[in-house]
């Protein structure tokens, strides 16, 4: 099932894409909802970042070029972020460059929708607490990581998370490709399998330090390929089973110049 958030008519709503058509619903996706009767088509509305997360955390560097390539042993403490909400945008929505930079890097990434809260379990439980999962672009602003390793701010400013257009339920994460295209040529094209940490590992390991909660969206990782971009470039971050999450770029200046 695809859930999506959307505008219309002036109104923001819930619904389920099936095909053309948003059937809209009522309630919350994670517990009780129904449909309410009201249908819209698809190209009607305009989508939004399908959920407000509870919270982002990323991880870093965890995809390799090719299987073989993968280490035999993994990082004991792998390296894991926070993204603030605050930096939660939707399809089609700005990428800000900010003022003091002139390019910001993009990053395509499988993103993995907790339903359910969950602490402390093992690797082999973990899809039993996944709701879904959807695309998210995992911007980045590497002239602000700190020498001594912070990548905080560098990941956290306003539009810096994309996310969309949908959460698909129904998907095995592990048979999915994670793509990106810069104005409309390939950049990133890697399975899954190519992650360092895998996704059960990951979410688990996360469990033994946090609780984690209905809404937290955890970022996998970007594939190999991610590159700086400009204003007025336009990123496509695509996984064929969820949809494609189209952003484009526009620096800071040029909003300040519109105001
Ligand atoms: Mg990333």
């Amino acid at each position: 099932m695809k859930f999506a958030r959307f505008s219309a008519n002036g109104k923001i709503s819930l619904g389920v894409l099936d095909k053309g058509t948003i059937r809209e619903i009522d309630g919350d996706i994670f517990g009780e909802w129904n449909y309410t009767g009201n249908e819209f088509y698809k190209d009607q509305v305009r989508f939004l970042a399908p959920l407000k997360p509870n919270q982002i955390i990323g991880i870093g560097a965890n995809y390799v070029a090719q299987v073989e390539d993968l280490p035999e042993e993994l990082p004991d403490i792998p390296v894991f972020f926070l993204k603030p909400i605050s930096s939660v945008i939707g399809p089609d929505e700005k990428i800000v460059i900010p003022n003091e930079i002139s390019q910001v890097k993009f990053e395509s990434e499988l993103a993995v929708v907790i339903g359910k809260e969950v602490k402390n379990v093992p690797e082999s439980d973990v899809l039993d607490y996944v709701f879904g999962y959807t695309v998210g672009n995992d911007v980045t602003a590497p002239q602000f990581f700190h020498p001594n390793g912070h990548w905080t701010i560098g990941k956290s400013f306003d539009t810096f998370t994309p996310l969309g257009p949908v959460i698909e339920t129904d998907l095995d994460p592990h048979q999915i490709r994670v793509e990106a295209r810069l104005n409309g040529v390939e950049k990133q094209n890697s399975g899954t399998e190519l992650m360092i940490v895998p996704l059960r590992k990951m979410v688990s390991y996360l469990t033994y330090v946090m609780t984690l909660q209905p809404g937290d969206v955890i970022l996998t990782g970007s594939p190999l390929g991610a590159e700086m971009v400009d204003a007025e470039d336009s990123i496509e971050c695509e996984i064929k089973e969820i949809g494609t999450l189209k952003n484009t770029f526009i620096h800071e200046r040029a909003i300040e110049n519109i105001r």
